[in-house]
């Protein structure tokens, strides 16, 4: 498997730490407030990785967190708490708000078949684990005190901005716009691993700890709970690209200092999703989710394939064009399988099933080309030498990393209802248009429809219809 490494920029040849076995850490979502479809894409991709890997043959121990506590309104540890904030909003406790954003999480996840980790835990659980991490810093010298918080002091690295190409100008929190400097800091890039001070008094959840009452730093948490539930060397750590600096480039810090080694040997980064005004986000307000989509009446899996047609390292920008460009081929597919599914003849090829594997695999494998990998499922539905039986174990096959319910007879009736209610009353328009002798718009309805692969047939009893 090959896959771009943002650690030395390169597509590379992915190797793990022990032969068959992938540990793989992907960032999971602060739970104030519902995923946004950029989030989303996201978590799609990390999907994707993983059934891309067991598709080939690994075993994959992934683990995810929950932020429930720490995370602040900056990125770089300004601002008001995230959970306090989504708790003030409604009027509920931190604890509340992060049960019903976790489920709505998990129901988001479940909608778009993305696979849960097993291993998802929330920040809060694991605060034993952040405090023997800062201790140890503490005592390596790698983190100070001031002020009543604990600092990681990045001067003492070489190597601190390893992961952005040192392109320390940049990146610097200082000026970043917003940003207020920390006047406890002694490098403004310092982070802080233990608030036992901040300008939000009224902080929920506080635990004791070796420095007073206080909580953890947002970093720290991916490196306490990777660390805990993975072991000291992972091979795969995931997150949107926002996650590379600063939450990633400090995870790196604190935990290879902890550790006295090298922590992670690729970092794997997903390329944001943009609406038309730019970066999506949930502070923006307004935001789109995946229940926004589905009142439109676009499935979530609707999404899912929009997401999969583009390379999870392009920016995509949303439309409900090309939106509903996917659902026309999604209902395509979904078609084309049952009518598969309906007439299932032949005998089982074993050669043409392992040479279209192979392709898909090579699509997937080739810093996962899902793209090329859809369009090899179409290759298959077209192919004339298949058997019908072939093809069906293909579409399961390929189905185990696309997960796009090509085989769940629920979502084709579904998709067969809503269609054909859409003929009908496309041609109820066209009866209209024509005896109004606009036939002008009876052509472009039929035209419309051909489109779609929906062919009209004026016959004696009226009109009917043949899908392509
Ligand atoms: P959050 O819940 O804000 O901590 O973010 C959860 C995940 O979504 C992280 O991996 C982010 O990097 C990622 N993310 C945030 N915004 C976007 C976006 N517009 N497009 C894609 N991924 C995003
Ligand atoms: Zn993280």
């Amino acid at each position: 498997m090959k896959i771009y490494n943002t650690l030395t920029r390169k597509i590379e040849a992915f190797v793990p730490n022990e032969k068959g076995i992938v540990r793989m850490y992907t960032c999971g979502p602060t739970v104030y407030h519902y995923a946004h479809i950029g989030n989303l894409r996201s978590y799609i991709t990390e999907d994707i990785l993983e059934k891309t890997l067991e598709y080939i043959g690994y075993q994959v121990d992934r683990v995810m967190n929950i932020t429930d506590v720490g995370h602040l309104s900056s990125d770089s540890d300004s601002g008001e708490d995230k959970m306090l904030k989504g708790a003030k909003r409604e009027h509920k406790s931190v604890l509340d708000i992060a049960a019903f954003y976790t489920d709505a999480f998990k129901n988001d996840c479940n909608k778009l078949h993305i696979r849960i980790p097993e291993k998802l835990i929330p920040a809060t659980s694991c605060i034993d684990e952040y405090i023997h991490i800062i201790e140890r810093l503490l005592e390596k010298e790698y983190a100070y005190i001031s002020g009543g918080n604990i600092y990681f002091d990045t001067s003492k690295l070489d190597d601190y901005y390893v992961l952005t190409n040192h392109k320390e100008d940049e990146m610097v929190v200082g000026v970043r716009e917003g940003v207020e400097k920390d006047a406890n800091k002694r490098n403004q890039a310092d982070f802080v691993l233990w608030f036992t001070k901040s300008k939000f008094d009224d902080q929920e959840l506080k635990w004791d700890s070796p420095w007073g009452y206080g909580y953890p730093g947002w970093h720290i948490e991916c490196s306490g709970i990777g660390i805990k539930y993975l072991g000291e060397y992972m091979d795969i750590h995931c997150g949107g690209v926002d996650n590379i600096f600063p939450h990633h480039t400090n995870e790196i810090a604190q935990s290879e200092s902890f550790l006295g080694h090298k922590w992670c040997n690729y970092w794997v980064h997903s390329e944001h999703l943009n609406d038309e005004t730019g970066k999506m986000s949930k502070s923006k307000g307004d935001f789109l989710t995946l229940s926004v989509l589905e009142e439109k009446g676009y499935s979530p899996l609707v999404y899912r394939l929009f997401c999969l047609n583009s390379h999870y390292r392009k920016t995509l920008v949303f439309s409900y064009d090309i939106l509903e460009q996917n659902k026309v081929v999604y209902e395509k597919l979904l078609r084309r399988v049952s009518s598969i599914q309906a007439n299932l003849s032949g005998e089982f090829q074993a050669t043409d099933f392992e040479k279209y594997c192979t392709l898909f695999k090579e699509a997937l494998k080739n810093d996962l080309n899902t793209s090329n990998a859809i369009t090899i499922l179409f290759d298959v539905l077209k192919d004339e030498g298949l058997t019908n039986l072939t093809k069906l174990k293909l579409i399961g096959s390929f189905d185990s990393v696309l997960s796009l319910g090509l085989l769940d007879s629920a979502i084709s009736k579904t998709v067969d209802a809503e269609l054909e209610q859409h003929i009908l009353k496309m041609i109820e328009k066209r009866r209209e248009a024509k005896m109004n002798k606009d036939f002008m718009l009876a052509d472009t309805i039929r035209a419309n429809l051909l489109d779609e692969g929906i062919v009209l047939k004026d016959t004696r009893e009226g009109t009917t219809y043949e899908i392509l």
